[in-house]
């Protein structure tokens, strides 16, 4: 009763008053899974119209682009227009963000993603302030394939605490009590609390479980380990922002007695796909025109995925590639929806790191520090013992003295968040080797493996 006066009147009401849709687009973007194949594509090109036309008038950057390589925004076919723009790259979005901005919104309806705290970090996009609110609609139409309603308990495992400022913990707070969730911090997830967090935790009788898909894992294990593992109201298990590998699948599904699903998205690119009980990897394509270009340096079976989100007029991405890789599915599936589908994706694989005192950090932590920074062409966090972390930056050129500060000043803030139980020194490197089979790892620890 209480979760439906919370989904029915109270989250409805409270996101109304600070002016956010999220609720009132919940059921325009739940009605798009009965959409047809011809419905989707009709969709998609009504929207890309839309933004090649916003881009034409509102858009210096881009319209100076479909200059050079011929679209028409009145093209009969917006689908062979976009084909006529290159990739889009992190490199090409690094050197020219300022410029990509949209001048036709106001101020307050563009969320510029900016520093966070003193340590000067940059987040060089902008999306509008609708279409994130739409994606928080998105949120819930993805929740709503697991079977559960906003306002249903829920245990999220994800940061909440470093790289935040207090204004940001704060509305996380409250937005976590007003959808009746739990947060454990996947920053600081502490062994020596964990058991009574977990305890807490389950009071609230959570149906979702849902997180970075290592801190996820860490977490069953030590309820596994404790002995934890009588959870009759978790219906679904989800897990984001790093691959699911089978391995987390069986272990989650085990300790939680739950379906577990997959979600897949970014920061630019918000909701990319989801997973169906069937275990099919729907696009969300709807939201986004998705493709799979084969690319080089990716090879294999897989491609790289690359993606026009629709909605995001403030700075649209034109066949952007993020870095991940997938290949497409060709026919239906079992459960019915006609979203198309494709294969898991290789994205993210980071290692999770563990203090000296036990306290187990997820490896997007670290990321943090290089979300969005100029100066760096590529990095790597190595934990070595449990006191010692070697950095290792390769400059984009010349390694100026402000970029050189910066670097010191994200070793000292690591060694502050954690009570100055890591060491991190810093070296400046020429390149960083890859590890066997290709992949680049962000973060590496030989004290805790995850993968
Ligand atoms: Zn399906």
């Amino acid at each position: 009763m209480a979760s439906k006066v919370r989904a029915g009147v109270v989250l409805p009401a409270a996101y109304a008053l600070v002016r956010d849709a999220r609720f009132a687009m919940l059921d325009m973007v739940l009605e798009r899974d009965r959409w047809s194949l011809d419905e989707i594509r009709a969709h998609q090109a009504e929207r890309l119209t839309s933004l090649f036309r916003v881009c034409r008038e509102h858009n210096p950057y881009w319209s100076a682009k479909f200059t050079e390589f011929g679209v028409n925004p009145n093209g009969s076919d917006p689908f062979t227009e976009l084909a006529k723009l290159p990739l889009l790259t992190k490199d090409e979005i690094r050197a020219n963000w300022k410029r990509m901005r949209s001048t036709h919104l106001s101020k307050s309806d563009v969320v510029h993603e900016t520093s966070s705290g003193s340590t000067g970090m940059q987040i060089n996009f902008y999306q509008s302030r609708i279409y994130r609110q739409m994606h928080a609609a998105m949120e819930y139409r993805s929740r709503a394939w697991m079977g559960v309603r906003p306002g249903e308990p829920y245990i999220s495992i994800q940061a909440h605490g470093a790289h935040m400022t207090r204004k940001t913990r704060i509305f996380r707070g409250a937005r976590a009590w007003l959808e009746n969730g739990y947060i454990l911090d996947a920053f600081h997830l502490d062994p020596a609390k964990m058991r009574e967090q977990l305890i807490q935790a389950r009071k609230l009788k959570p149906v979702h479980v849902h997180g970075y898909s290592t801190s996820c894992m860490t977490v069953a294990e030590f309820a596994r380990d404790a002995g934890l593992t009588d959870w009759p109201s978790v219906r679904a298990v989800s897990t984001t922002s790093e691959q699911q590998t089978p391995q987390h699948r069986k272990i989650l599904g085990e300790v939680f007695g739950a379906q577990v699903y997959d979600r897949y998205g970014s920061r630019e690119v918000l909701s990319i796909s989801m997973q169906c009980p069937e275990g099919g990897h729907h696009i969300y394509s709807d939201v986004n025109f998705v493709e799979f270009a084969p690319v080089s340096e990716v090879g294999g079976d897989l491609n790289a995925i690359v993606v026009t989100p629709l909605d995001n007029e403030a700075m649209p991405l034109f066949r952007y590639r993020g870095g991940d890789e997938a290949a497409p599915i060709e026919g239906p599936c079992k459960c019915g929806r006609v979203l198309p589908l494709m294969t898991g994706c290789r994205g993210r694989v980071c290692n999770n790191f563990i203090t000296p005192d036990g306290r187990i950090v997820n490896g997007t932590y670290f990321l943090y520090y290089f979300y969005y920074q100029e100066g760096f062409k590529s990095y790597q966090f190595h934990q070595t013992t449990p006191e010692h972390i070697d950095l290792y930056v390769v400059p984009d050129g010349k390694l100026s003295q402000e970029r050189h500060d910066y670097l010191k000043a994200s070793c000292r803030k690591i060694s502050d968040d954690y009570q100055s139980q890591f060491n991190v020194d810093l070296h400046i490197v020429d390149s960083i080797p890859k590890r066997p089979g290709g992949k680049h790892l962000y973060t590496i620890s030989d004290v805790l493996r995850h993968i």
